[in-house]
């Protein structure tokens, strides 16, 4: 091996010993002996059996890469010491022909990256020390099992030998020596094999398979810790966003075997099962088996209970069938591991003749159903408190309790897949517009809506399938966002999909479906089906009520939802919203009938023309109104005027021109120049907010107008007083606001006079400028100041990073991979930048006005991560999509808890 230079200083402790009893290490140790480590130190410490061993640290792989991949020089002393420590702890001495002491070389980082990094097994065997273990043992057969699985581990590790070679000489000598499986090889047939590795290795042009048990232990540490970098793990830290700099510590263990007999197995465990929560032991083993065995397929594994044994009908024995007093052990030490760690563990056992040994244990994954079930379990049997169980399970994953989800035992033909844009699964017939999405679902019919891409000219069509389908798009294309916001399941941007309109038909490939074919989609993970899916319906079970009354319990921000439609507000109730903090007027429009006399609005050439559309659209958006301050009775509602730029209602094609130049009774040339008058260069920073409102101010004095005019009825209706929060949008001066609020306020008096009542209501506006949380202070202040604030991160991250959202696909793939983005800014606040806008706004608000009220109704809204920046800017709630109010309620808790906890 390579040796970095002496160092003159003291050599750090870099290496920590465990055995039963005698620890230097504990399980608060992760960031230097890597996870694997400190709990085996651990398990060592709770006088668990454990084969003894030591860590080499963490810090010792920086050391390892900073040093052009060599090892310090002072590690060698240390790593001698304790592998003596570990050959008088077992009887056996390495590197000794007549009692050979065998140790595996183990990667184990601070984070779990289960199978992604290198382990070696069975080291110290070689041509002398193999027959030293046949005779210790009294078994050939086992001694020399176990030398071809070194040979073939430290061949493909650490002399770079594909493992496939070794796969293929194997399997070779087994189909002509007619064997079916490697238990049926004898002492005599594994020496073949030896032989046959052996020379595998030579001709491979590597250097051969080393003698020196010396260079063996040190050739495989380097190896592991070079492990750190190889593609698979790379790869794996840059999907779980691990960093680099922390680094794999190294475990070097005494082997205990599994593959001495039929007494002896190995296997994995989980305290309770990972994919219900059920609290029961769930796993698999085999008899006569080694490391990697039970998970690489080579012979099928066996149930652990007998109980699983029985709901899976399999034919062959469980562990506890087949020894009893080992699982009995197991279980007592599993009991004692869950009252230590209390949490659900998953472990990795071996049983040496009938003896058990713990090798692994970590907190197991677990799906968000086990999560949810496990966290109110583990409070009721008093092992947690309420609010640790409210911490244990991740947001993010309550959205799958929501939705259907695919049954993972269907069998199903895999079409292609996307991104996983909205989750959820959906199976119907396909189309391919929106106008036959929408005819198809009055038929009663399911459908999945399959577009190049959607535009707001789909909204009915989304709104009316059952799951969205787009060739192209990233998670924020419009058919993302939007099938998130209505919590219709999504597939966007799945390349490989060709759409022919014409012919009414997709490929991929050489498949070809049309339209009325049945596919299934699965919004969680991208993926596409042939065919209808299996599902699960979503269960809202007793446990998952539990959790999130113990989260309300925690007083964190309260939560709204984003609702536009009394389908949405009905959603956001049944998932308990404390109210709508957006209910966004434009969605009101885009409804086929409706949006012809938008049109027409829009086109008029003169306030008279205007003034006559808008009064046939009051009427409907009073009702519009009505049914929603009536779902929502005394729960607070926030309404937006009217914000969009103009052009996404403009008509486009040559019959919806025709249909609005009928309509207003003017040539369709004139209506056409009107359309091209109205289009902008950039529309989003265009005619639209506050500024549509001051160009239009009829618009505005209609909406007040629905508005309280509903507020009256629904009020009448249900006995109660509707207070209705009115919105301004895109405000930046407070001039802006007063002219607005103005019409607003003037509308209301008149009003009031009309009806000879009075009104309640509160006025606000959008933060969603820089200058506006710059100037705060303005818009708060006074009297007719604005009463809350709502900040409008959507935009303001437009606004302040200068970048469009619509066109930020491609540019924000490219920044998260050279690090120029921690996240997708438009999916999490970026809490430097665009944060310190909004902390500026709030203080510069409540200076002004102590009791403003404040609040946040952008995509962040529903962002576990933003809810706690939102939490400790002082906000009074966040609002967000119906289907994420459940989400939000629990980060909302958690970060209360999180703050109390840290005060
Ligand atoms: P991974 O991180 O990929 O799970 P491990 O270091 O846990 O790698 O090793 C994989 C398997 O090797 C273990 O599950 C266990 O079956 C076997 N193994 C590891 N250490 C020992 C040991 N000291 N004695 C026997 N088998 C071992
Ligand atoms: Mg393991
Ligand atoms: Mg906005």
């Amino acid at each position: 091996m390579a040796l970095g230079h002496p160092s003159r200083e003291a050599t750090p402790k870099w290496v920590y010993y465990f055995a039963a009893g005698d620890s230097e290490g504990r399980a608060d140790m992760s960031d230097l002996l890597g996870g694997k480590g400190a709990n085996l130190a651990e398990m060592a410490n709770l006088g668990l059996p454990v084969p003894p061993g030591f860590t080499i640290t963490t810090e010792v792989c920086g050391l390892y890469y900073r040093n052009q991949r060599s090892l310090p020089e002072g590690l060698v002393p240390q790593v001698e010491r304790a592998l003596e420590r570990v050959g008088k702890e077992t009887g056996f001495s390495f590197g000794n022909e007549e009692n050979p002491l065998l140790v595996a070389v183990r990667s184990g980082g601070r984070a779990s990256m289960p199978g992604m990094m290198d382990t070696i097994l069975n080291l110290g065997l070689n041509d002398r020390t193999v027959q030293g273990l046949a005779r210790n043992s009294n078994d050939e057969r086992f001694a020399y099992d176990s030398y071809r699985r070194f040979i073939q581990m430290y061949g493909d590790v650490v002399l770079g030998v594909d493992h496939a070679v070794f796969e293929d000489i194997l399997d070779n000598f087994k189909n002509l020596n007619g064997f079916s499986f490697d238990t049926e090889l004898g002492a005599g047939e594994w020496r073949e094999v030896i032989a046959a590795y052996k020379g595998a290795i030579e001709d491979s042009g590597s250097a051969p398979f080393p003698q020196d048990t010396n260079e063996q232990l040190w050739g495989a540490i380097g190896a592991v810790f070079g492990s750190w970098q190889n593609n698979r793990a790379v790869t794996y830290r840059r999907l779980h966003a691990i960093p680099e700099s922390w680094g794999t510590a190294v475990n070097v263990q005494a082997m205990v075997f599994g593959n001495m007999g039929n007494t002896s197995a190995t296997g994995v465990a989980f305290t309770r099962n990972p994919s219900t929560g059920a609290n029961e032991i769930y796993g698999e083993y085999l008899i006569n088996a080694q490391g990697e065995d039970v998970v690489s397929g080579i012979r099928t594994p066996h149930t652990l209970t007998i109980k699983a044994r029985e709901e899976a009908e399999d034919p062959n024995p469980s562990l506890e069938d087949e020894l009893p007093g080992a699982f009995h052990e197991l279980k007592l030490i599993f009991g004692a591991l869950e009252s230590r760690y209390r949490d659900m563990q998953d472990i990795e056992f071996t049983i040496q003749n009938g003896k058990v040994w713990m090798l692994q244990t970590r907190s197991g994954k677990r799906t968000a159903e086990a999560a949810v079930k496990i966290a109110v379990d583990l409070a009721a049997e008093g092992v947690i408190r309420r609010d640790e169980a409210v911490l244990r399970v991740d947001p993010s994953s309550f959205t799958q309790l929501l939705h259907p989800t695919i049954d993972p035992s269907a069998e199903m033909e895999l079409l292609t897949s996307g991104l996983p844009a909205s989750p959820g699964a959906a199976s119907g017939e396909i189309v391919f517009s929106s106008d036959e999405a929408e005819r198809q679902k009055q038929q009663g019919r399911a459908v999945i809506l399959v577009r190049t891409e959607t535009s707001p000219e789909d909204i009915h069509g989304m709104h009316a399938a059952a799951g969205i389908l787009t060739a192209r798009g990233g998670m924020t294309s419009h058919a993302a966002v939007v099938a998130r916001g209505m919590g219709v399941p999504c597939v966007s941007g799945a390349g490989a999909i060709r759409i022919n309109e014409q012919a009414a038909t997709l490929s991929v490939g050489q498949r070809v479906l049309k339209a009325g074919d049945i596919v299934t989609i699965d919004g969680a993970t991208g993926r596409v089906y042939v065919g209808e899916v299996p599902m699960r319906q979503p269960q809202l079970s007793g446990d998952f009520a539990s959790l999130i009354a113990w989260a309300d319990a925690a007083g964190g921000l309260s939560v709204r939802a984003n609702a536009d439609t009394p389908k949405d507000a009905r959603q956001a109730r049944a998932f308990g919203a404390q109210g709508i903090g957006l209910c966004r007027t434009e969605h009101m429009f885009f409804d086929a009938e409706r949006i012809l006399t938008m049109r027409e609005m829009i086109c008029a050439t003169n306030e008279a023309g205007r003034k006559s559309a808008l009064a046939r659209i009051l009427p409907v958006q009073r009702a519009d109104f009505v049914e929603l301050f009536e779902i929502m009775g005394e729960l607070p509602v926030t309404i937006r005027l009217l914000d969009p730029p103009l052009h996404e209602f403009l008509p486009r094609q040559e019959r919806e021109l025709e249909a609005v130049a009928a309509q207003l009774k003017m040539p369709i040339d004139k209506l056409k120049a009107r359309v091209d008058e109205l289009s902008e260069f950039n529309p989003m920073l265009g005619l639209r907010g506050s500024r549509l409102a001051i160009r239009y101010p009829e618009i505005t004095e209609m909406q007040a107008r629905a508005i309280f005019e509903a507020a009256i009825e629904a009020g009448k209706r249900q006995g109660v007083t509707v207070e209705p929060e009115i919105m301004i949008p895109l405000v930046a001066y407070r001039r802006e606001y007063d002219i607005l609020a103005g019409v607003i306020r003037n509308t209301a008096d008149t009003i009031e006079k009309e009806a000879g009542v009075r009104l309640a209501y509160k006025l606000g506006t959008m933060i969603e400028l820089p200058r506006a949380c710059l100037r705060a202070g303005d818009l708060a202040d006074g009297e007719d100041g604005a009463d809350f604030f709502s900040f409008g991160t959507n935009d303001l991250t437009q606004t302040a990073l200068g970048l469009s959202r619509d066109d930020a696909a491609p540019i924000l793939s490219a920044y998260a991979t050279q690090g120029i983005y921690d996240a997708d800014p438009f999916a999490s606040i970026d809490q430097q930048g665009v944060g310190e806008l909004v902390r500026i706004g709030v203080e510069r608000g409540r200076e002004k006005k102590p009791t403003l009220k404040i609040g946040i109704c952008g995509e962040h809204g529903g962002d576990p991560d933003s809810i706690a920046f939102f939490h400790s800017a002082g906000f009074d709630y966040v609002s967000c999509s119906p289907f994420r109010v459940p989400v939000a309620r629990l980060a909302a808790a958690q970060a209360a808890i999180r703050a109390k906890l840290d005060a």
